[in-house]
């Protein structure tokens, strides 16, 4: 995680990098008009130092995995762009993207009921996006990994747990009883296979 604090009429900025997990402080970095004339700069000068300094490999090789910040647009691109690290904001950006479309296809006037929504969706928002959020965090940055585990979403509510991960509740209880409701209307798996909101996640995730 890394954050930005602007000095006395940002003249000089601090970016301090801590880890997500012991939330110690691995690195910080003092950037000043020195460095950079625009204050606006500072904070990827900032960031991009902190990830010379953690890929530097005699001393640290500390490979960043997730990288969570507030949404400035510089250090999205940077992350996006020069590093292997999954950017927690573009993650964030897809949650609410998926979240809407699922809304759309879950909820609806009556006279379009089974035809542009299905009610069988409509518990299903939530449990949606935080299987889509597990599935990033466990797809070990590996693209294929995600998009099938992404895929296996529609069937996971269909009740067929084949492809489902070894370690969750559906394959290890042989009593598994599906808290939500099993899709088995054909527009419910139509809809969400073809509003397939995560395929934004995919294309972000390259
Ligand atoms: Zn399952």
């Amino acid at each position: 995680m890394s954050d930005a604090r602007h000095g006395w009429r940002k003249k000089d900025t601090s970016v301090v990098a801590i880890g997500e997990k012991t939330h110690k402080v691995l690195k910080s970095e003092h950037v000043t008009k020195a460095h950079d004339i625009v204050s606006q700069c500072h904070e990827k000068v900032g960031i991009v130092r902190i990830y010379q300094y953690m890929k530097d490999k005699d001393v640290h090789n500390v490979r960043v995995g997730v990288h969570c910040h507030d949404r400035n647009l510089s250090i999205n691109k940077n992350i996006r762009e020069e590093t292997e690290t999954l950017n927690q904001n573009d993650t964030w950006h897809c949650l609410k993207a998926m979240k809407t479309a699922m809304k759309k296809i879950s909820s609806g006037p009556q006279y379009s009921k089974g035809k542009t929504w299905s009610f069988q969706l409509s518990d299903k928002v939530e449990p949606v996006a935080t299987h889509v959020h597990w599935c990033i965090r466990n797809c070990n940055q590996q693209k294929e990994i995600l998009k099938s585990s992404l895929l296996n979403i529609v069937d996971h509510y269909k009740n067929i747990h084949t492809g489902c991960s070894e370690s969750s509740k559906c394959r290890k209880d042989t009593n598994y009883e599906p808290p939500r409701i099993v899709i088995s209307d054909p527009v419910a798996e139509k809809t969400t296979c073809e509003c397939h909101p995560w395929i934004e996640y995919l294309q972000i995730c390259k």
